[in-house]
Formats: C-alpha cells, sequence, structure tokens
C-alpha cells in the first residue's frame, strides 16, 4: 500500500481526490496538510514541513494547492524522498516544472504531473478515432461561470492563478493529447478585467502544419455551461462534449460514462510508482505560457465575484 497525504484540503482535495484515495486499495491515507481544514479521523497538520516531520514513514503526497505555491511544496516534498502528484497546473512556471522534473529523477522517486480530463471517458476512444483520419479543422469552445465553479477564489485572479486558462488549460490538455501532431499559437487576445491580473476572456487561434486550431474561452458564461472540442475531419465531425466525458462522431453519441478521472490518475499514480517512473508532460502548460507572452491584452470591466 502507498502510505499517502494530501496537502491543500480544498475543494478538488475534497471532491476528488478524497473518494478517489478511499476507493482504491493501492493507498493508505494517513494525514492531511492544510493551514485551515481538516477532515475528523484523519491526522491533521498546518504545514507540510510539520508533516514530513512527524511521519516519516510516508510515501507520497499530492499537492492540491494553487500553483503559485506547488514548486516549493513539491521541492520540499521531493528532497524528502517522496513520490509527488501535482494537480493541474504542475507549476505557476514552466522553469519550475523543469526544476522539479530533474529533482525527481536525480532522487529516484515519481514525479507526477496530472491532467484530470485526459481521464474522460471520451478523450481515449476519440484519440483511436482521430489517428485513423485526416484533420481539417478544430475549434475549442471552453465556457463556464466562474461565480459558479470557483467563488471566493481570489488566487485565480492573481499571477499564476491563470484566471480562465484555470479550466481551459483542460481543454489543451485534450486537445494535446488527442491531437497526433504539434500545433503552435498564431494570434491571441487576451480580456483582463481591470481589477485582476489574469484574463477572464480569451480567444486563440493556433496553427497544427495548416490545420486551424481555434479555441474561445469565457469565464463569464451563464446558463448552459459549454466544454466542447470539435474535430472536423475527412470522416466527418468528432465532438468531445462535456469537458470530454461524451464523445460524438457525426452527432451520435459514441461513448459515455460515470466520472473515473480522479481514480484513474490514482491507478496511473500506482503504476508510475511501482515502475520507478515519472510523468510530466508540460505541453497544455507550455501553449498556456505562449498566449500570456504573444497575446494582445484588452483592459476590460472590473470583475465582482458577487
Ligand atoms: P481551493 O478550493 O482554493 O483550495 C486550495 C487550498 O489550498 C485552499 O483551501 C488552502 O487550504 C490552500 N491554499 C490556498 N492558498 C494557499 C497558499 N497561498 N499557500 C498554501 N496553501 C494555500 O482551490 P481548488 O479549487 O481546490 O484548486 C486547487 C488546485 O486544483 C488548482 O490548481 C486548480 O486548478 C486545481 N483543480 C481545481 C478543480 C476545481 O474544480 N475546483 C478541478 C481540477 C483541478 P488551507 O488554507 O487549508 O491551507
Amino acid at each position: 500500500m502507498i502510505k499517502i497525504a494530501l496537502v491543500s484540503f480544498g475543494k478538488i482535495a475534497r471532491d476528488q481526490h478524497l473518494p478517489a484515495l478511499r476507493n482504491n486499495p493501492d493507498y493508505q491515507l494517513l494525514a492531511i496538510a492544510s493551514r485551515n481544514a481538516s477532515l475528523d479521523g484523519v491526522a491533521h497538520y498546518k504545514t507540510l514541513e510539520e508533516l514530513l516531520e512527524a511521519m516519516p514513514e510516508l510515501d507520497a503526497v499530492s499537492l492540491c494547492a494553487p500553483p503559485s505555491v506547488r514548486y516549493e511544496q513539491a521541492r520540499l516534498a521531493l528532497s524528502r524522498g517522496k513520490h509527488v502528484f501535482l494537480e493541474k497546473p504542475p507549476g505557476a512556471t514552466l522553469s519550475e516544472v523543469e526544476a522539479l522534473t530533474k529533482q525527481a529523477k536525480t532522487a529516484g522517486v515519481t514525479l507526477f504531473a496530472s491532467w484530470h480530463s485526459r481521464y474522460a471517458q471520451g478523450v481515449a476512444p476519440a484519440k483511436a478515432w482521430l489517428a485513423e483520419r485526416t484533420i481539417k479543422a478544430v475549434q475549442i469552445n471552453w465556457k463556464e461561470d466562474v461565480r459558479v465553479w470557483h467563488p471566493g477564489q481570489a488566487w485565480i485572479w492573481e499571477p499564476g492563478g491563470m484566471g480562465v486558462f484555470d479550466p481551459a488549460i483542460n481543454a489543451l490538455s485534450i486537445v494535446t493529447h488527442i491531437l497526433p501532431k504539434p500545433f503552435f499559437l498564431k494570434e491571441a487576445a487576451l480580456q483582463v478585467p481591470s481589477n485582476c491580473q489574469m484574463p477572464i476572456r480569451a480567444q486563440l487561434a493556433f496553427d497544427s502544419d495548416g490545420v486551424p486550431i481555434q479555441a474561445d474561452l469565457d469565464f463569464l458564461q451563464t446558463g448552459p455551461q459549454t466544454w466542447d472540442i470539435h474535430v472536423d475531419t475527412d470522416a466527418g465531425r468528432l465532438t468531445l462534449s462535456k469537458g470530454g466525458s461524451q464523445l460524438y462522431i457525426n452527432g451520435q453519441l459514441e461513448q459515455e460514462g460515470p466520472d473515473e478521472e480522479y481514480p484513474g490518475l490514482y491507478v496511473r499514480f500506482a503504476e508510475l510508482i511501482r515502475s520507478g517512473q515519472s510523468d510530466v508532460d508540460v505541453a497544455p502548460l507550455q501553449h498556456v505560457a505562449d498566449a500570456f507572452m504573444y497575446g494582445r491584452r484588452e483592459l476590460v470591466e472590473p470583475f465582482e465575484d458577487q
């Protein structure tokens, strides 16, 4: 059994990591390290430092804080020989992730940069279907209401929080996984509220060897929420809907199932630990970094959480 602790017990740790760990017999949840949150019946420490001092028997940690503190936590855990599961995005910058990758290799432990959307039900069959087709165009529509999904999460508007790219990096994690060729940013427009550091909307245009890939990202979508990727091919249109959980081919529903994203991530983490490997794909984060580096910024009206 892998003795594991959850670090930073916020929304995603509570909603997804906890049930995934409790339902996987490969893991034993030993403790939670979180400044303000705890869980009845599970040992609690305020900080990762205290946890590592008190529980040398720990094998692994899952880091679930916002990305701006990911690096320091990961560096500390790796330095104590622990396997590390990184929530997405794996860091606030690419350099941090590169440094962690090297550190994990030197220490001989597993580093896993998780991309939960890649484990959505429709994604693997979409990848297999596209491998046999000629792709003509891709359209990503990732539009959700930040007030519904991220209430009170002020970190999302600060440097490293990524704004609308916090959810949209999930779309990029899918597209970088299912498309057979790499793609590159050609144009980007980022709309930034005048009281925030990060964009609330963005439009991106990529090119993949002549194939256009467009992305329309919106954090102010009310009513029905949209997490869709359309891929036009020589055999018609593939659509991944609801964040990748539904797969349609030419309008016909081909694949749908229960949400198994986090259970899938923890199966993968255990496999990596057993086989002595790491899995760190920075491609989604590279595209976000490119958008911040190459995008035109436009100031828009201030954002109020309420
Ligand atoms: P959250 O609800 O704000 O929880 C994060 C927790 O991290 C906080 O409760 C806080 O716990 C701790 N924390 C916050 N700021 C910190 C700081 N400066 N230093 C140390 N600890 C800090 O956020 P979340 O929604 O769980 O998101 C966390 C990560 O998971 C993000 O990278 C996000 O992209 C990813 N994620 C979120 C979702 C989602 O639907 N929410 C889905 C997939 C992935 P304490 O105060 O108790 O320390």
